[in-house]
């Protein structure tokens, strides 16, 4: 019998299984795959020593998380943190840029660049305001209301249908869209600014960091100071039903609510059953791995230099594409983001070879190949991109939430990230992490702050059910006394 059982080693039950296990209680962490990690999982996918991020890639919560500041993270796994941060191509050899250097960027952007300055630089400079407001619960009284009203101001700015007053150019239009085009949704929209606007302003403070073996060792680096704290990790284990959970005093739930509810079979209150049938899931991702023989032969220079780039068109292409997919289609040119993690991580591929890493959005269960239509979005903007092409690999919608069946409909995001759900996360509630069943909590991405690998959602349930259940306040994650972080990989 162990004090707290966690079903689910995605980051956010790693880092509930962190904090319990550092408060002194003994811990079981159960994995359904043979391996850990979840959304934060790398592996071999078509040839050996060619090493994919299945889900996650790109980390600037990593660095900048409360959770993962405390855990100092990055004094215990290296990342290479591109000087570009990410990068829009347009037709005609054109680029928006977003460098780690603001002054770079405002030069890069033109007649935009200080409209540009003007929007992120007061965001980039209040970073850890903006993410107490962001990487918590929003229905929570502020601690910095400066820094809450200007992050409103600017999601307001890049919100609402007059979103193009700001900037002329396409360059600075397309490359703010790119961003706030990360959760599925219509553009533009006040969930989607909000999401983009605090990735945008990660660009210029901690970058865009690609971790050094791949987002695995996020999840291995948890794991270890799971097991290092006492705590058990079992693989191959999936937890059907929370009967066989039930000697825990506390069971934290990396799952979605509906697999949640399946767990519970019948025991959930009316209300609370009914306040989750409103939780709905959002639009998904296909995701399409390649390794190459060489680079992707960009037209634009910059995008070499960039971890991370946004393809798609202008603006209006983009939110075209994005309305397609709310409208239940498939675009013909989507909106695609790209890693391209072995230009700056050496451990990712044979010397030569490449791996790169895409995705674009479409409709919810959807069983459709993109391969093709990803491919040729890559060649508009880098000709001759077949030609360097290997393998590639897809893993449709539905092949998402086979891997991983919190990925309902292939939902990366567990639950659709829209206004209703920002403020009921899976259920209106200032303890969302609670339910109704004593000891029970939620910790997955279905609950605040939603989406990504920052440990935070995990962090706020284990927190809440160590005071509400052992009466114990959360420990210092920090470590004393570590050697100074390795040097971060020279950039190519
Ligand atoms: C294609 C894709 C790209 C992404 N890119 C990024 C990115 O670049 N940067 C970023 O920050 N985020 C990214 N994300 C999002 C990120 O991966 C997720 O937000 C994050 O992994 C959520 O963490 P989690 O711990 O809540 O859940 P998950 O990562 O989903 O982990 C849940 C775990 O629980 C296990 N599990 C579920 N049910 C059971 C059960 N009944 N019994 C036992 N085990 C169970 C699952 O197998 C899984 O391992 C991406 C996601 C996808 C799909």
């Amino acid at each position: 019998m162990v004090d707290v059982e966690v079903v689910g080693s995605g980051p956010n039950g790693l880092a509930a299984a962190v904090v319990m296990a550092r408060a002194g209680l003994s811990v079981r962490v159960h994995e359904t795959a043979a391996t850990i990690g979840g959304g934060s999982r790398s592996v071999e996918l078509m040839e050996q020593d060619h090493l994919h991020d299945f889900c996650s890639a790109v980390h600037p919560m990593a660095l900048a998380s409360p959770f993962f500041r405390a855990f100092e993270l990055s004094r215990r796994i290296g990342f290479a943190v591109p000087d570009v941060s990410f990068a829009h191509p347009l037709d005609g050899g054109r680029a928006g840029v977003a460098y780690r250097s603001m002054e770079r960027t405002v030069a890069g952007l033109g007649v935009d660049g200080e409209a540009y300055r003007r929007l992120v630089q007061p965001l980039s400079d209040r970073e850890q305001a903006i993410l107490g407001v962001a990487l918590h619960h929003v229905v929570r009284i502020p601690k910095h209301p400066v820094a809450a009203l200007r992050f409103a101001g600017a999601v307001l700015d890049q919100g609402l249908p007059a979103w193009n007053r700001r900037f002329r150019t396409d360059e600075a239009k397309a490359l703010v869209t790119g961003v706030m085009a990360h959760p599925v949704g219509t553009l533009p929209s006040l969930t989607g600014a909000g999401a983009g606007l605090v990735l945008n302003l990660l660009a210029h403070t901690v970058g865009w960091p690609i971790p050094v073996g791949g987002s695995q060792a996020i999840a291995d680096v948890l794991a270890l100071d799971v097991r290092d704290h006492g705590g058990e990790i079992v693989t191959g284990s999936r937890i059907e039903s929370l009967a066989e959970v039930s000697d825990a005093r506390v069971v934290l739930l990396d799952v979605a609510p509906k697999n949640f509810q399946a767990m519970a079979r019948g025991r959930l209150t009316a209300a609370y059953e009914a306040a989750l049938a409103a939780f709905t899931y959002g639009n998904a991702a296909c995701k399409v791995d390649f390794i190459l023989s060489g680079p992707v032969p960009w037209t634009h220079p910059e995008l070499h230099r960039a971890g991370t780039a946004h393809l798609g068109g202008t603006r209006e292409e983009i939110a075209a594409g994005e309305k397609e997919v709310n409208q239940g289609r498939h675009p013909a040119s989507p909106y695609v983001l790209l890693s391209q993690p072995s230009s700056f991580d050496p451990t990712r591929a044979p010397e030569g070879r490449h791996t790169l890493w895409t995705y674009c959005h479409v409709p919810r269960g959807s069983t459709r190949d993109m391969a093709e239509a990803i491919t040729a979005q890559i060649e508009r903007f880098a000709p001759g991109f077949r030609d360097v092409v290997v393998r590639s690999h897809t893993t449709t919608a539905s092949g998402l939430e086979a891997y991983n069946a919190n990925y309902v409909g292939g939902d990366f995001s567990s639950g659709a990230v829209n206004l209703r759900q920002i403020l009921a996360r899976p259920v209106p509630s200032l303890q969302p992490w609670a339910t109704p069943l004593k000891g029970v909590y939620l910790c997955s991405q279905s609950t605040p702050p939603g989406p990504g690998v920052h440990g935070m959602a995990g962090l706020n349930a284990a927190g809440l059910a160590l005071r509400r259940e052992f009466g114990l306040p959360v420990p210092y994650l920090g470590l004393e006394g570590m050697p100074p972080r390795e040097p971060l990989l020279p950039l190519t």
